[in-house]
Protein backbone atom coordinates (compact mmCIF):
# COMPACT_ATOMS: atom_id res chain seq x y z
CA UNK A 1 0.00 0.00 0.00
CA UNK A 2 1.49 3.80 -0.74
CA UNK A 3 4.85 3.70 -2.18
CA UNK A 4 7.71 3.11 0.19
CA UNK A 5 11.13 5.11 0.26
CA UNK A 6 13.72 2.66 1.19
CA UNK A 7 12.28 1.01 4.40
CA UNK A 8 10.74 3.88 5.73
CA UNK A 9 7.23 4.53 4.90
CA UNK A 10 6.49 8.13 3.32
CA UNK A 11 4.04 10.55 5.16
CA UNK A 12 1.34 10.17 2.79
CA UNK A 13 1.00 6.42 3.17
CA UNK A 14 0.78 6.60 6.66
CA UNK A 15 -2.29 9.62 5.69
CA UNK A 16 -3.94 6.60 3.94
CA UNK A 17 -3.92 4.00 6.43
CA UNK A 18 -5.43 6.83 8.60
CA UNK A 19 -8.09 7.47 6.14
CA UNK A 20 -8.55 3.72 5.48
CA UNK A 21 -9.16 2.88 9.36
CA UNK A 22 -11.25 6.06 9.54
CA UNK A 23 -13.27 5.02 6.74
CA UNK A 24 -13.52 1.29 8.21
CA UNK A 25 -14.66 2.54 11.73
CA UNK A 26 -17.42 5.11 10.23
CA UNK A 27 -18.69 2.41 8.08
CA UNK A 28 -18.43 -0.32 11.20
CA UNK A 29 -20.45 2.69 13.54
CA UNK A 30 -22.64 3.11 10.68
CA UNK A 31 -23.43 -0.66 10.68
CA UNK A 32 -23.97 -0.88 14.45
CA UNK A 33 -25.96 2.09 14.29
CA UNK A 34 -28.25 0.63 11.81
CA UNK A 35 -28.95 -2.91 13.08
CA UNK A 36 -30.68 -0.97 16.54
CA UNK A 37 -31.33 2.74 15.63
CA UNK A 38 -31.20 3.21 19.61
CA UNK A 39 -27.87 5.08 20.13
CA UNK A 40 -27.54 8.30 17.94
CA UNK A 41 -24.60 9.02 19.57
CA UNK A 42 -22.82 6.35 17.48
CA UNK A 43 -24.43 8.21 13.95
CA UNK A 44 -22.92 11.68 14.68
CA UNK A 45 -19.79 9.94 16.10
CA UNK A 46 -19.97 7.83 12.78
CA UNK A 47 -20.39 11.33 10.40
CA UNK A 48 -18.02 12.77 12.39
CA UNK A 49 -15.28 10.13 11.62
CA UNK A 50 -16.38 10.54 7.29
CA UNK A 51 -15.54 14.47 8.08
CA UNK A 52 -12.38 13.76 9.43
CA UNK A 53 -11.81 10.84 6.78
CA UNK A 54 -12.28 13.23 4.15
CA UNK A 55 -10.17 15.70 5.86
CA UNK A 56 -7.33 13.35 5.75
CA UNK A 57 -7.73 12.72 2.00
CA UNK A 58 -7.71 16.24 1.04
CA UNK A 59 -4.39 16.74 3.36
CA UNK A 60 -2.51 14.24 1.16
CA UNK A 61 -3.15 16.25 -1.20
CA UNK A 62 -2.41 19.44 0.30
CA UNK A 63 1.10 17.73 1.08
CA UNK A 64 1.35 17.67 -2.29
CA UNK A 65 -0.24 20.84 -3.12
CA UNK A 66 0.01 23.46 -0.57
CA UNK A 67 -3.35 25.97 -2.17
CA UNK A 68 -4.36 28.09 0.45
CA UNK A 69 -7.85 27.34 -0.46
CA UNK A 70 -7.24 23.36 -0.04
CA UNK A 71 -5.50 24.22 3.24
CA UNK A 72 -8.25 26.05 4.51
CA UNK A 73 -11.23 23.05 3.42
CA UNK A 74 -8.88 20.91 5.30
CA UNK A 75 -9.29 23.10 8.24
CA UNK A 76 -12.80 22.98 8.09
CA UNK A 77 -13.37 19.09 7.37
CA UNK A 78 -10.90 18.36 10.18
CA UNK A 79 -12.42 20.79 12.92
CA UNK A 80 -16.27 20.40 11.74
CA UNK A 81 -15.37 16.41 12.08
CA UNK A 82 -13.58 16.93 15.70
CA UNK A 83 -17.01 18.96 16.73
CA UNK A 84 -18.91 16.19 15.92
CA UNK A 85 -16.93 13.80 17.90
CA UNK A 86 -17.55 16.03 20.57
CA UNK A 87 -21.25 16.11 20.21
CA UNK A 88 -21.33 12.58 20.14
CA UNK A 89 -19.69 12.56 23.27
CA UNK A 90 -22.22 14.95 24.86
CA UNK A 91 -24.95 13.35 23.17
CA UNK A 92 -24.01 10.22 24.38
CA UNK A 93 -23.87 11.82 28.14
CA UNK A 94 -27.31 13.88 28.13
CA UNK A 95 -28.98 12.49 25.44
CA UNK A 96 -29.31 15.83 24.40
CA UNK A 97 -29.12 17.24 20.61
CA UNK A 98 -25.44 17.31 19.38
CA UNK A 99 -25.52 20.28 16.92
CA UNK A 100 -26.00 23.11 19.34
CA UNK A 101 -22.70 23.11 20.92
CA UNK A 102 -20.40 21.40 18.48
CA UNK A 103 -21.70 23.79 15.77
CA UNK A 104 -21.02 26.84 18.31
CA UNK A 105 -17.59 25.28 19.30
CA UNK A 106 -16.71 24.57 15.39
CA UNK A 107 -17.71 27.74 14.03
CA UNK A 108 -15.71 29.63 16.88
CA UNK A 109 -12.44 27.94 15.74
CA UNK A 110 -12.78 27.60 12.17
CA UNK A 111 -13.30 31.78 12.19
CA UNK A 112 -10.01 31.50 14.06
CA UNK A 113 -8.30 29.05 11.86
CA UNK A 114 -9.42 29.33 8.49
CA UNK A 115 -8.30 33.34 7.97
CA UNK A 116 -5.03 33.36 8.43
CA UNK A 117 -4.20 30.67 5.72
CA UNK A 118 -6.61 32.61 3.55
CA UNK A 119 -4.65 35.65 3.60
CA UNK A 120 -1.10 33.64 2.82
CA UNK A 121 -0.31 33.21 6.77
CA UNK A 122 -0.43 29.64 6.52
CA UNK A 123 2.08 28.89 10.01
CA UNK A 124 -0.28 31.27 11.87
CA UNK A 125 -3.20 29.07 10.63
CA UNK A 126 -1.76 25.90 11.27
CA UNK A 127 -0.87 27.07 14.29
CA UNK A 128 -4.44 27.94 15.33
CA UNK A 129 -5.57 24.72 13.48
CA UNK A 130 -3.34 21.81 15.73
CA UNK A 131 -4.89 24.63 18.75
CA UNK A 132 -8.51 24.27 17.70
CA UNK A 133 -8.25 20.41 17.30
CA UNK A 134 -6.34 20.10 20.47
CA UNK A 135 -9.21 22.14 22.36
CA UNK A 136 -12.32 19.95 21.18
CA UNK A 137 -10.33 16.62 21.63
CA UNK A 138 -9.61 18.07 25.07
CA UNK A 139 -13.08 18.89 25.34
CA UNK A 140 -14.57 15.16 23.80
CA UNK A 141 -12.20 13.77 26.82
CA UNK A 142 -13.99 15.91 29.84
CA UNK A 143 -17.13 15.25 28.00
CA UNK A 144 -16.42 11.10 28.57
CA UNK A 145 -14.33 11.73 32.16
CA UNK A 146 -18.00 13.73 33.20
CA UNK A 147 -19.96 10.27 32.04
CA UNK A 148 -17.46 7.80 33.23
CA UNK A 149 -19.99 6.27 36.45
CA UNK A 150 -22.38 4.27 33.16
CA UNK A 151 -18.97 2.48 32.22
CA UNK A 152 -15.77 3.59 34.14
CA UNK A 153 -13.65 1.01 32.19
CA UNK A 154 -14.54 1.95 28.27
CA UNK A 155 -15.15 5.56 29.24
CA UNK A 156 -12.02 6.47 31.32
CA UNK A 157 -10.67 4.27 28.41
CA UNK A 158 -12.00 6.86 25.55
CA UNK A 159 -11.22 9.73 27.89
CA UNK A 160 -7.61 8.72 27.77
CA UNK A 161 -7.25 8.30 24.20
CA UNK A 162 -8.79 11.91 23.81
CA UNK A 163 -6.72 12.96 25.89
CA UNK A 164 -3.66 11.48 23.95
CA UNK A 165 -4.69 12.36 20.73
CA UNK A 166 -5.26 15.87 21.69
CA UNK A 167 -1.83 15.75 23.10
CA UNK A 168 -0.21 14.98 19.84
CA UNK A 169 -2.40 18.17 18.18
CA UNK A 170 -0.22 20.14 21.07
CA UNK A 171 3.08 18.96 20.40
CA UNK A 172 2.52 20.24 16.86
CA UNK A 173 1.42 23.43 17.99
CA UNK A 174 4.21 23.82 20.34
CA UNK A 175 6.43 22.92 17.80
CA UNK A 176 5.00 25.26 15.13
CA UNK A 177 5.12 28.19 17.56
CA UNK A 178 8.62 27.22 18.84
CA UNK A 179 9.54 27.73 15.10
CA UNK A 180 7.69 31.23 15.12
CA UNK A 181 7.14 30.98 11.01
CA UNK A 182 4.02 32.40 10.28
CA UNK A 183 4.16 31.99 6.84
CA UNK A 184 5.32 28.37 6.14
CA UNK A 185 4.77 27.71 1.98
CA UNK A 186 4.11 24.09 2.41
CA UNK A 187 2.42 21.34 5.28
CA UNK A 188 4.19 21.43 8.00
CA UNK A 189 6.90 18.75 8.19
CA UNK A 190 8.33 18.32 11.60
CA UNK A 191 9.00 14.88 14.06
CA UNK A 192 5.33 16.45 16.25
CA UNK A 193 3.87 16.25 12.72
CA UNK A 194 4.85 12.05 12.27
CA UNK A 195 4.61 11.55 16.26
CA UNK A 196 0.85 12.75 16.26
CA UNK A 197 0.05 11.33 12.96
CA UNK A 198 1.14 7.48 14.21
CA UNK A 199 -0.78 8.43 17.72
CA UNK A 200 -4.00 9.30 15.89
CA UNK A 201 -4.13 6.08 13.72
CA UNK A 202 -3.70 4.17 17.27
CA UNK A 203 -5.76 6.46 18.74
CA UNK A 204 -8.68 6.28 16.20
CA UNK A 205 -8.73 2.24 16.45
CA UNK A 206 -8.94 1.95 19.77
CA UNK A 207 -11.34 5.02 20.32
CA UNK A 208 -13.67 3.22 17.74
CA UNK A 209 -13.34 0.03 19.19
CA UNK A 210 -14.11 1.34 22.62
CA UNK A 211 -17.06 3.24 21.49
CA UNK A 212 -18.46 0.34 19.92
CA UNK A 213 -17.95 -1.86 23.21
CA UNK A 214 -19.73 1.31 24.52
CA UNK A 215 -22.91 0.79 22.62
CA UNK A 216 -23.04 -2.37 23.62
CA UNK A 217 -22.48 -1.96 26.99
CA UNK A 218 -25.41 0.49 27.03
CA UNK A 219 -27.42 -1.94 24.86
CA UNK A 220 -26.93 -4.60 27.83
CA UNK A 221 -27.84 -2.14 30.23
CA UNK A 222 -31.41 -0.92 28.53
CA UNK A 223 -31.97 -4.50 28.06
CA UNK A 224 -31.50 -5.37 32.14
CA UNK A 225 -33.10 -2.55 32.92
CA UNK A 226 -36.22 -3.52 30.63
CA UNK A 227 -36.13 -7.12 32.21
CA UNK A 228 -36.57 -5.76 36.03
CA UNK A 229 -39.20 -2.97 34.99
CA UNK A 230 -43.03 -3.31 34.86
CA UNK A 231 -44.01 -1.85 31.12
CA UNK A 232 -47.40 -0.35 32.06
CA UNK A 233 -46.22 1.54 35.01
CA UNK A 234 -42.47 1.77 35.22
CA UNK A 235 -42.10 0.21 38.92
CA UNK A 236 -40.23 -2.34 39.33
CA UNK A 237 -41.74 -5.63 38.37
CA UNK A 238 -42.46 -9.24 40.24
CA UNK A 239 -39.27 -11.01 39.26
CA UNK A 240 -37.03 -7.89 40.20
CA UNK A 241 -38.55 -6.95 43.85
CA UNK A 242 -38.19 -10.94 44.63
CA UNK A 243 -34.75 -10.49 42.98
CA UNK A 244 -34.03 -8.00 45.46
CA UNK A 245 -35.56 -9.10 48.62
CA UNK A 246 -35.07 -13.12 48.10
CA UNK A 247 -31.67 -13.51 48.95
CA UNK A 248 -31.12 -12.57 52.01
CA UNK A 249 -33.59 -12.42 55.52
CA UNK A 250 -35.59 -9.28 55.53
CA UNK A 251 -33.70 -6.68 57.95
CA UNK A 252 -35.17 -5.99 61.45
CA UNK A 253 -37.51 -2.72 61.23
CA UNK A 254 -38.22 -3.40 57.71
CA UNK A 255 -41.96 -3.09 56.26
CA UNK A 256 -43.63 -4.67 53.72
CA UNK A 257 -46.66 -3.21 52.61
CA UNK A 258 -49.19 -5.05 50.08
CA UNK A 259 -51.69 -2.42 48.58
CA UNK A 260 -54.65 -4.09 46.32
CA UNK A 261 -57.17 -1.41 44.48
CA UNK A 262 -60.97 -1.81 45.93
CA UNK A 263 -63.46 -3.36 43.28
CA UNK A 264 -61.10 -2.84 40.69
CA UNK A 265 -63.25 -5.24 38.28
CA UNK A 266 -66.17 -2.95 38.13
CA UNK A 267 -63.50 -0.42 37.00
CA UNK A 268 -62.70 -2.58 34.65
CA UNK A 269 -66.49 -3.80 33.49
CA UNK A 270 -67.73 -0.34 33.93
CA UNK A 271 -65.26 1.83 31.56
CA UNK A 272 -63.04 -0.52 29.62
CA UNK A 273 -59.39 -1.92 30.57
CA UNK A 274 -57.96 1.18 29.04
CA UNK A 275 -59.52 3.21 31.97
CA UNK A 276 -58.32 0.92 34.34
CA UNK A 277 -55.18 0.97 33.15
CA UNK A 278 -54.91 4.64 33.91
CA UNK A 279 -56.00 3.77 37.41
CA UNK A 280 -53.01 1.27 37.90
CA UNK A 281 -50.47 4.07 36.68
CA UNK A 282 -52.05 6.58 38.90
CA UNK A 283 -51.86 4.77 41.65
CA UNK A 284 -48.27 3.77 41.14
CA UNK A 285 -47.66 7.28 40.53
CA UNK A 286 -48.57 7.66 44.28
CA UNK A 287 -46.63 4.95 45.20
CA UNK A 288 -43.24 5.99 43.54
CA UNK A 289 -44.12 9.52 45.22
CA UNK A 290 -44.08 7.72 48.61
CA UNK A 291 -41.65 5.68 48.82
CA UNK A 292 -38.20 6.74 49.93
CA UNK A 293 -34.54 6.22 47.74
CA UNK A 294 -33.92 2.95 49.79
CA UNK A 295 -37.74 2.01 49.78
CA UNK A 296 -38.84 -0.26 46.90
CA UNK A 297 -41.86 0.09 45.16
CA UNK A 298 -43.19 -2.66 42.74
CA UNK A 299 -46.32 -4.00 40.53
CA UNK A 300 -47.03 -7.66 41.60
CA UNK A 301 -49.75 -8.08 38.78
CA UNK A 302 -52.83 -6.87 38.08
CA UNK A 303 -53.89 -4.40 40.36
CA UNK A 304 -51.49 -5.85 43.05
CA UNK A 305 -48.59 -3.67 44.48
CA UNK A 306 -46.13 -3.97 46.98
CA UNK A 307 -43.51 -1.06 48.81
CA UNK A 308 -40.96 -2.23 51.13
CA UNK A 309 -39.37 0.45 53.19
CA UNK A 310 -35.98 -0.33 54.05
CA UNK A 311 -35.85 1.39 58.18
CA UNK A 312 -38.92 2.30 60.08
CA UNK A 313 -41.01 2.15 62.59
CA UNK A 314 -44.19 0.27 63.19
CA UNK A 315 -46.26 3.72 63.54
CA UNK A 316 -44.16 5.09 60.53
CA UNK A 317 -44.85 2.46 58.20
CA UNK A 318 -48.82 2.42 59.07
CA UNK A 319 -48.60 6.50 58.65
CA UNK A 320 -46.69 6.23 55.20
CA UNK A 321 -49.57 3.68 53.88
CA UNK A 322 -52.57 5.83 55.40
CA UNK A 323 -50.98 8.61 53.65
CA UNK A 324 -50.96 6.99 50.36
CA UNK A 325 -54.28 5.14 51.02
CA UNK A 326 -55.54 8.80 51.68
CA UNK A 327 -53.96 10.62 48.83
CA UNK A 328 -55.12 8.09 46.57
CA UNK A 329 -58.59 7.83 47.53
CA UNK A 330 -58.83 11.65 46.86
CA UNK A 331 -57.22 11.78 43.77
CA UNK A 332 -59.53 12.72 40.52
CA UNK A 333 -58.12 10.20 38.01
CA UNK A 334 -58.31 11.51 34.34
CA UNK A 335 -59.22 8.93 31.86
CA UNK A 336 -60.59 8.78 28.22
CA UNK A 337 -63.96 7.66 29.68
CA UNK A 338 -63.60 10.57 31.98
CA UNK A 339 -63.09 11.45 35.78
CA UNK A 340 -63.09 8.58 37.72
CA UNK A 341 -62.10 7.50 41.36
CA UNK A 342 -61.05 4.60 43.43
CA UNK A 343 -59.77 3.34 46.54
CA UNK A 344 -56.97 1.07 47.47
CA UNK A 345 -56.73 -1.34 50.75
CA UNK A 346 -53.08 -1.83 52.38
CA UNK A 347 -51.67 -4.36 54.87
CA UNK A 348 -48.38 -3.96 56.63
CA UNK A 349 -46.09 -6.75 58.17
CA UNK A 350 -42.83 -5.66 60.26
CA UNK A 351 -39.73 -7.54 60.16
CA UNK A 352 -39.05 -7.66 63.75
CA UNK A 353 -37.70 -11.00 63.82
CA UNK A 354 -34.73 -11.24 62.27
CA UNK A 355 -34.14 -13.74 59.73
CA UNK A 356 -37.59 -13.91 58.59
CA UNK A 357 -37.98 -14.20 54.91
CA UNK A 358 -39.35 -11.93 52.17
CA UNK A 359 -41.73 -14.32 51.05
CA UNK A 360 -42.86 -14.93 54.90
CA UNK A 361 -43.32 -11.17 55.66
CA UNK A 362 -45.35 -10.67 52.45
CA UNK A 363 -47.43 -13.35 53.35
CA UNK A 364 -47.94 -12.01 56.45
CA UNK A 365 -48.66 -8.35 54.82
CA UNK A 366 -51.57 -10.43 52.66
CA UNK A 367 -52.96 -11.61 55.49
CA UNK A 368 -53.71 -8.08 56.91
CA UNK A 369 -54.33 -6.73 53.86
CA UNK A 370 -57.13 -9.78 53.31
CA UNK A 371 -58.72 -8.11 56.99
CA UNK A 372 -58.20 -4.81 55.95
CA UNK A 373 -60.93 -6.09 52.77
CA UNK A 374 -63.09 -8.08 55.27
CA UNK A 375 -63.53 -4.51 57.57
CA UNK A 376 -65.13 -3.18 54.46
CA UNK A 377 -61.77 -1.54 52.19
CA UNK A 378 -60.17 1.46 51.95
CA UNK A 379 -58.36 1.25 54.95
CA UNK A 380 -54.47 0.15 55.97
CA UNK A 381 -54.35 -2.86 58.61
CA UNK A 382 -51.58 -4.21 60.60
CA UNK A 383 -50.20 -7.36 61.17
CA UNK A 384 -49.67 -8.17 64.84
CA UNK A 385 -45.86 -6.78 65.40
CA UNK A 386 -43.81 -9.14 68.23
CA UNK A 387 -41.01 -6.54 68.91
CA UNK A 388 -37.88 -7.96 69.68
CA UNK A 389 -36.37 -7.55 73.12
P1 LIG B 1 -61.25 -6.39 45.73
O1 LIG B 1 -61.68 -5.10 46.28
O2 LIG B 1 -61.65 -7.56 46.55
O3 LIG B 1 -59.78 -6.41 45.46
O4 LIG B 1 -61.99 -6.53 44.34
P2 LIG B 1 -61.33 -6.56 42.92
O5 LIG B 1 -62.43 -6.43 41.91
O6 LIG B 1 -60.26 -5.55 42.83
O7 LIG B 1 -60.64 -7.99 42.92
P3 LIG B 1 -60.16 -8.96 41.84
O8 LIG B 1 -58.80 -9.44 42.24
O9 LIG B 1 -61.21 -10.06 41.69
O10 LIG B 1 -60.09 -8.20 40.48
C1 LIG B 1 -58.92 -7.79 39.94
C2 LIG B 1 -59.20 -7.42 38.51
O11 LIG B 1 -58.08 -6.74 37.96
C3 LIG B 1 -59.43 -8.58 37.61
C4 LIG B 1 -58.80 -8.21 36.29
O12 LIG B 1 -59.77 -8.02 35.30
C5 LIG B 1 -58.16 -6.87 36.55
N1 LIG B 1 -56.83 -6.75 36.03
C6 LIG B 1 -55.76 -7.52 36.25
N2 LIG B 1 -54.68 -7.04 35.60
C7 LIG B 1 -55.07 -5.93 34.93
C8 LIG B 1 -54.42 -4.97 34.09
O13 LIG B 1 -53.22 -5.06 33.79
N3 LIG B 1 -55.16 -3.95 33.59
C9 LIG B 1 -56.48 -3.82 33.90
N4 LIG B 1 -57.14 -2.78 33.38
N5 LIG B 1 -57.12 -4.69 34.68
C10 LIG B 1 -56.44 -5.74 35.20
MG1 LIG C 1 -56.43 -8.42 43.39
MG1 LIG D 1 -58.53 -5.68 43.99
Amino acid sequence: MGQGKGMTLDYNSLLIALGFSGACLAATLLMSWLVARTELFLLTWAAGVVLIVFYVVLYAFYVDDPSPLLGAVCYIALLTGLSALLGAARQFRTGRSPLKPAMIGGCVLIALAVPPILMGYDGLGFMAENIAAAALLSATAYEYWRGRAEAPGPILGLSVLYGVVAFGFVLCAGVLIWDGKLVLGQAPQNWAEDVSLAVNIAGMTGIGALSLALNHWRAAGKHRNEARTDSLTGLLNRRAVFDLHSPVPMRQFSAVIAFDLDDFKSINDRFGHAAGDSVIRSFAEELSKAAGRADSAARLGGEEFVLVVSRTLPERAEQLAERIRANFAARQIDTDQGILACTVSAGIAFGTEAGASFESVLRLADKALYSAKSKGRNQVAMRHVRLVK
